[in-house]
């Protein structure tokens, strides 16, 4: 089944405990497309960069099968910049700077093409841009995911509860969903960010994991420990990618087959974090995610009938 994925794509600079990063390719739908291209095989991008962005990047996501007919590239402007320093702990970090270049008045031109899509990620950018692609899609897709941060929360949070009640699944970090719900209790703001729309809602814990709260189930993804970790860049847009990736490819949305589909998206991030920026990504096969995905059924498998 097809996928629609909006975001950005950037440029970000990075400083982790291990290293600091110039300019690299970053932004949450490259993360989100390159992880889904190991699902689904029509992968359709609509994102905005500017003409200093490296064509030879364009050309590694339609390597992966990306569609980007989608992709604006405006010549005369610069693409959308992020740079993050992240704490010792690697779970925290902070922005240092945003520069929206492109994304500051960026609309979203969805081509004939990439209508009657089955499955939409709007992937993190502006709320009001996620709510204008809903609008202009011809048909309902069966599943809406929605991809948000702290940064929005802070400038456009009317934005954000306008576009909520359209879509059918939020995912957001737990600091994120404390500050959308004023909750502590990740079970209370859950069922709090339920009530504003989604109600499939996943809120990702970095190094402990995943919470999938469906309806009134619950369901927990370990994330893998690893020996290294590089950077977490992208980690949660590239969970978001390998989750909506696996259900397009198996056309399934029932609780059983998120639980599946969150193991899948796991195990993607488990894969980028290992390098920095998307280069893990880039470089993978079937098998190694196959072996991934039984690492983490070895990982949690306990035995015990209920
Ligand atoms: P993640 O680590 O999964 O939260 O995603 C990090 C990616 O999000 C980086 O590659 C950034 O380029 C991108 N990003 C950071 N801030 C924003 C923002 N305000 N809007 C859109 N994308 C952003």
């Amino acid at each position: 089944m097809s996928l629609l994925t909006i975001g950005s794509v950037a440029f970000d600079a990075l400083e982790t405990p291990f290293g600091k990063t110039d300019k690299i390719i970053g932004g949450a739908a490259t993360f989100i497309t390159l992880s889904a291209s190991y699902f689904t095989k029509q992968n359709n991008l609509v994102a905005v960069v500017g003409g200093d962005f490296p064509p030879e990047m364009i050309s590694i996501l339609v390597q992966h099968g990306v569609n980007t007919e989608g992709l604006q590239i405006r010549q005369d402007e610069k693409t959308f910049f992020w740079s993050g320093r992240y704490h010792n702990d690697m779970n925290t970090r902070d922005t240092v700077e945003v520069q929206l270049n492109v994304m500051e008045n960026f609309d979203p031109i969805i081509p004939e093409s990439y209508q009657n899509c089955q499955y939409l990620m709007l992937g993190n950018t502006a709320p009001a841009i996620q709510k204008t692609v809903i609008e202009r899609l011809k048909n309902r897709p069966k599943l809406i995911m929605l991809d948000t941060m702290n940064f929005w929360m802070e400038i456009a949070m009317d934005d954000l509860l306008q576009v909520l009640p359209l879509v059918d699944v939020l995912t957001v970090n737990d600091e994120e969903a404390r500050i959308l719900t004023k909750e502590y209790s990740l079970v209370r703001a859950a069922a709090k960010i339920q009530e504003m729309g989604p109600k499939t809602v996943i809120i990702k814990k970095g190094e402990h994991g995943a919470l999938l709260f469906h309806e009134d189930r619950i369901f927990f993804a370990p994330a893998l420990p690893l020996e290294e970790v590089f950077d977490p860049t992208g980690a949660g847009d590239t969970f978001a990618g390998g989750f909506i990736g696996y259900l397009a490819s198996t056309d399934d949305i029932s609780f059983d087959n998120m639980k599946r589909a969150i193991i899948y998206g796991s195990a993607m991030a488990s894969f980028c974090v290992e390098k920095f920026g998307a280069e893990r990504i880039i470089n993978l096969t079937a098998d190694d995610i196959r072996k991934r995905v039984s690492e983490f059924v070895r990982l949690s498998a306990f035995g015990i009938e209920e």
